[in-house]
């Protein structure tokens, strides 16, 4: 199966009724299969549950289902969780490194590290290679995002990969800005693959759900027995929403990709029409580092920034735009920009993040050439 395929069959097998939409299940508990009584201290494997659900903070037939899809398109074990920072949280407590190396990205990811710290007194250090080779030990983790947020460049992962083996140490990657079919992140050796298919998977800006994938079937099955505990599964309806938006996934982000990829073209070739407003643009298609092509090898991701001369413009421009609106998070069909200092605490003050949804690539040249102009103006004035 290929992925357009996949994302509408591969969870075929978990049929249990003939609708050809799977109905939402709000059940939280099951009734038992009364010719299958099995007690739980005798079974070996849990995955019976997929079959038939006891209670729904363990498995319920919708998350069963995404986990099909998702096992399928990322090519490894998905396992499912409420959030992407519900996925990370997970990942840093099943793996429980003495060493965290971590960077620029997502700042969530940083404040579940920082919890570590303080109770466990997680070591954290700069993600850089050197820093790696000097002080990584067996079972520390190197977390990388690429590409990165709120960027949207990317960074060579096999030289963090073959940093971190060379050590003992596992390489993470949140994948989430350049989802299947753009990036394969296994082929550059990473161990763990993060989503927060809030983003792109959801789509529509209407649920939170984040996803692990791992090669290694018993690292899977751990993951999903901790869920059970730490009581992150999936909720049933964000479950159902989830499963809805996967059917359209491919074309979504092969759209908001070519799109988010002209729009920054255009930029690039236009910057010199705006000298005071515009200072950098920051995209993958941009960098020229060979490596950049070779991971996204199905196009870019749909997230970009541009920086602006003042923080004065960051609250002005958002005001100026028709179709892209002023709010955080990104992936939906609708594009987004956000003066990013309102929610990132650590990121400089005069960025904006880009998020560009599936609406016609004209109309959002336009939009942005209209309030580049008229900030242009006012900055001659
Ligand atoms: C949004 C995001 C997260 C967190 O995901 P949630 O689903 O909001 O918990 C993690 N990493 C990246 C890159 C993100 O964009």
């Amino acid at each position: 199966m290929s992925l357009p395929t996949e994302l509408v069959h591969a969870d075929d097998k978990d049929n249990r009724v003939s609708d050809i939409v799977s109905p939402i299940n709000v059940a939280t508990t099951f009734r038992y299969d009364e010719s299958d009584l099995i007690p739980w201290s005798e079974r070996e494997d849990f995955s019976f549950m997929e079959k038939k659900p006891i209670y729904s903070r363990l498995a319920h037939p919708n998350s069963t289902r995404v986990e099909s899809i998702l096992s399928s398109i990322l090519k490894g074990e998905a396992v499912i969780y409420s959030s992407g920072l519900a996925a990370y949280f997970a990942m840093l407590t099943h793996y429980n490194p003495k060493r965290l190396f971590i960077g620029q990205g997502y700042h969530g990811c940083r404040s579940i590290a920082d919890i570590y710290t303080r109770n466990w007194s997680l070591e954290q250090h700069p993600l850089e290679i050197d820093e790696i080779l000097k002080h990584a030990e067996k079972g520390d983790v190197v977390h990388i995002e690429s590409p990165v947020n709120p960027y949207g460049t990317s960074s060579d992962i096999k030289s963090f990969a073959d940093a971190a083996h060379s050590k003992g140490a596992l390489l993470v990657i949140d994948s989430t800005f350049a989802p299947p079919p753009l990036q394969d992140a296994w082929e550059f050796g990473v161990d763990v693959i993060l989503h927060s298919a809030t983003k792109y998977f959801g789509g529509h800006s209407d649920l939170l759900a984040g996803v692990l994938a791992v090669k290694d079937k018993q690292v899977a099955s751990q993951l999903r027995s901790d869920r059970i505990y730490l009581g992150t599964n999936v909720a049933n309806l964000e479950a159902f929403l989830l499963l809805r938006s996967l059917r359209t996934f491919d074309m979504r982000i092969k759209t908001q990709s070519e799109n988010a990829t002209k729009l920054v073209t255009y930029l690039a070739e236009h910057i010199s029409d705006y000298p005071d407003v515009i200072d950098e643009i920051f995209h993958s298609s941009l960098q020229t580092e060979t490596f950049v092509k070779v991971q996204l090898k199905g196009g870019y991701g749909p997230v970009f920034a541009i920086t602006l001369k003042s923080k004065d413009q960051c609250k002005k421009f958002p005001q100026l735009l028709e179709y892209f609106q002023h709010a955080t998070s990104l992936g939906g069909v609708e594009s987004l920009v956000e003066w990013r200092a309102l929610t990132d605490p650590y990121i400089k003050q005069t960025l904006i993040r880009v998020s560009v949804g599936v609406e016609s690539i004209n109309d959002s040249i336009k939009d942005f050439t209209n309030a580049l102009q008229i900030l242009q103006e006012e900055a001659k004035n």
